[in-house]
């Protein structure tokens, strides 16, 4: 499991990160959260601010700032449909679900949870994607599931680098 995944074991609307192998643990407050976000470059206050503290008002300019990339990177791709695509992004990787495995911990019997692979979550069906997107799921399968994966990869390192900002700031405070 990743450091990330170690430090990040979030409950319902705030977080929990838990210092193993760091010499500790801190519980952490979405005041905390936000208190420690600043400095981070947007992509990354915006994501901690959606995942952590709650705030629903990031949802759109983070959807927003996904989707314009996107289309830049794929000028033939309509915004609407980077719209579309950035919001399984986010549903992906903020929403997510919860693997049941290990619940949420990516660990199960003393090691690495087989469902997630370490990561605590369960995956959204392509089925579900493609309903999102408002298409058929074969053709979400062959044109943008590996986009979407590729982005929600992007945004999971986004979410790494405000977890280690926090905790970097957390641990100074202590
Ligand atoms: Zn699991």
């Amino acid at each position: 499991m990743s450091t990330e995944n170690l430090l990040a074991k979030m409950t319902a609307h705030g977080i929990q990160i838990s210092g193993e192998g760091f010499g500790g643990k801190v519980d952490i407050s979405c005041t905390d959260v936000a208190a420690a976000c600043a400095g981070m470059r947007e992509p990354v206050y915006m994501l901690m601010l959606l995942k952590f503290c709650a705030d629903k008002a990031a949802a759109k300019p983070m959807q927003i700032y996904i989707a314009q990339l996107m289309h830049k990177e794929n000028p033939a791709m309509p915004l609407a449909r980077c719209m579309d695509l950035a919001l399984v992004v986010l549903v992906q990787e903020v929403g997510g679900y919860i693997c049941k495995t290990c619940d949420g911990t990516g660990r199960a019997r003393y090691a690495v949870c087989r469902g997630c692979k370490g990561s605590g979550k369960a995956d959204i069906s392509q089925r579900e994607r493609a309903r999102l997107v408002g298409i058929d799921e074969s053709t979400y399968r062959r044109s943008y599931a590996k986009l979407v994966e590729a982005w929600a990869a992007q945004a999971g390192q986004w979410e790494s680098e405000g977890l280690r900002h926090v905790w970097r700031q957390c641990r100074g405070a202590a």
